[in-house]
């Protein structure tokens, strides 16, 4: 069978074994299947009888996380869900998985910037982007040059091999002069709006170039003699009108009070970043009045010195009930492709606890503006991007870095054996109150 690899028809009796049998033998059977290096990875279609994943399943949103198994016919789409007893694992299809095992939906970005992402190369149609290896099933751009987000952006077609579904801003809508363009966006990652009737325009012909959202800059930056232009109230209001009049959501880069509030007067619809100057209680409530979510990027704020107060910010917006997204800012400070554990446990650490924080980057991000295909749930009738991990997740997100098996646009990722660094399940505390 051309469609099924040499590694599955092994681990399919294996994972069975493992599934029945004590802790010790499923223990030494799983070490076989999980593991450890990406470039040791193994794409295929999906089996096409389908595939079963077998584990402890949380399917997103409110659910409980619960023992079960998850089949996914050979079109790639959910199936069934069986939450349950033991013995309603399928004995026809290939299963994947076992006892210490976790079925979850994909992590979704809602913050990247793929120009700085080392696989992405916007000149080849068919290159890679970062991601579905460690369990991230879609992204959104959020600032790159016109013509790589139309290289890169999904649409509506299928989700290519090797790459996740990708959503994209295109070029960051700012003042002339403003930032990004005088620092890391210098080279097509800014275009510049003037007046409100130049800030239609340039909505108008993004939206016609494909954009699934606009991005917006307010910023002030630079040096006090010479600080970076800002966009005006009028203008930005100009490009909110003009985005949702075409259908189009909005999203700002604002860490200032000041310019926080200038958002919010304009009806901005997200922020693209957790603000990193400490919000006084009437501005947070002000954002959890309007539903305004956020989007977290705690991680890279940390690695640049300015993380403790962002992260307070954080805290405060999540008590106020603002909805806050998981994203990293992907090429900022310290962050690197595919899916951070530190990132989940800063927003973990906001209030929403570990599971909160796999809610808030699945679901919640899923729901972002500009993502318009069904991601971070598992349900049946609607297509797989799925990922299993060898143990929990809430006693380790560090197992993000090695998932043992993801599906994503109707293929199966599955790591091969290796045996030479994961720790074994047995030695994992499993702790689903963490
Ligand atoms: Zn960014």
């Amino acid at each position: 069978m051309t469609d099924r690899p040499d590694h599955l028809r092994f681990a399919a009796p294996l994972a069975g074994r493992a599934w029945r049998l004590g802790t010790k033998l499923a223990a030494r059977a799983q070490a076989g299947l999980t593991v450890v290096r990406e470039r040791r990875a193994s794409v295929g279609a999906a089996p096409s009888r389908g595939v079963a994943f077998a584990g402890t399943v949380w399917t997103g949103g409110d659910a409980e996380p619960t023992p079960g198994v998850v089949v996914v016919d050979g079109g790639g789409r959910v199936v069934e869900v069986r939450l349950g007893p033991r013995e309603t694992l399928p004995r026809d299809l290939l299963v994947l998985g076992g006892e210490h095992h976790w079925v979850v939906p994909g992590i979704v970005d809602a913050h990247v910037h793929l120009g700085f992402d080392p696989r992405a190369d916007p000149d080849r149609p068919d290159s890679p982007i970062s991601g579905p290896a460690s369990g991230l099933v879609a992204v959104r751009d959020l600032g790159a040059p016109m013509r790589w987000t139309q290289q890169w952006r999904t649409g509506h077609r299928p989700i290519p091999a090797h790459r996740p579904f990708v959503a994209g801003a295109g070029p960051v809508l700012t003042a002339p002069g403003g930032y990004p363009s005088q620092s890391w966006g210098a080279d097509g990652y800014a275009e510049f709006v003037e007046s409100p009737a130049r800030a239609r325009s340039a909505v108008q012909q993004l939206a016609s170039e494909g954009v699934d959202l606009i991005k917006v800059a307010l910023q002030d930056g630079g040096s006090s003699r010479n600080p970076w232009p800002v966009l005006a109230p009028d203008v930005l209001r100009a490009v909110v009108d003009a985005a949702h009049a075409l259908g189009l959501g909005v999203t700002a880069h604002a860490l200032s009070a000041e310019y926080v509030a200038r958002a919010l007067d304009a009806g901005v619809d997200e922020f693209a970043h957790t603000p990193t100057e400490r919000l006084d209680p009437e501005l947070i409530s002000r954002i959890a009045d309007s539903g305004t979510a956020v989007v977290s990027t705690l991680q890279t704020f940390f690695s640049a010195g300015t993380g403790r107060t962002a992260a307070d910010n954080a805290a405060d917006l999540v008590a106020a009930g603002v909805v806050l997204r998981y994203g990293t800012d992907l090429g900022n400070a310290g962050t690197g492709p595919g899916v951070d554990p530190r990132e989940l446990d800063r927003i973990a650490d906001t209030g929403l606890g570990r599971l909160g924080a796999l809610r808030a980057a699945t679901q919640a991000s899923a729901e972002a503006i500009g993502m318009r295909r069904r991601f971070g749930r598992i349900e049946a009738g609607q297509d797989a991007a799925l990922v299993l991990l060898p143990f929990s997740p809430l006693a380790e997100p560090g197992v993000w870095r090695t998932p043992a098996a993801v599906f994503l646009g109707g293929r199966l990722t599955v790591r091969q054996a290796d045996n030479s660094g994961v720790a074994a399940p047995r030695a994992v505390r499993e702790n689903p109150s963490g």
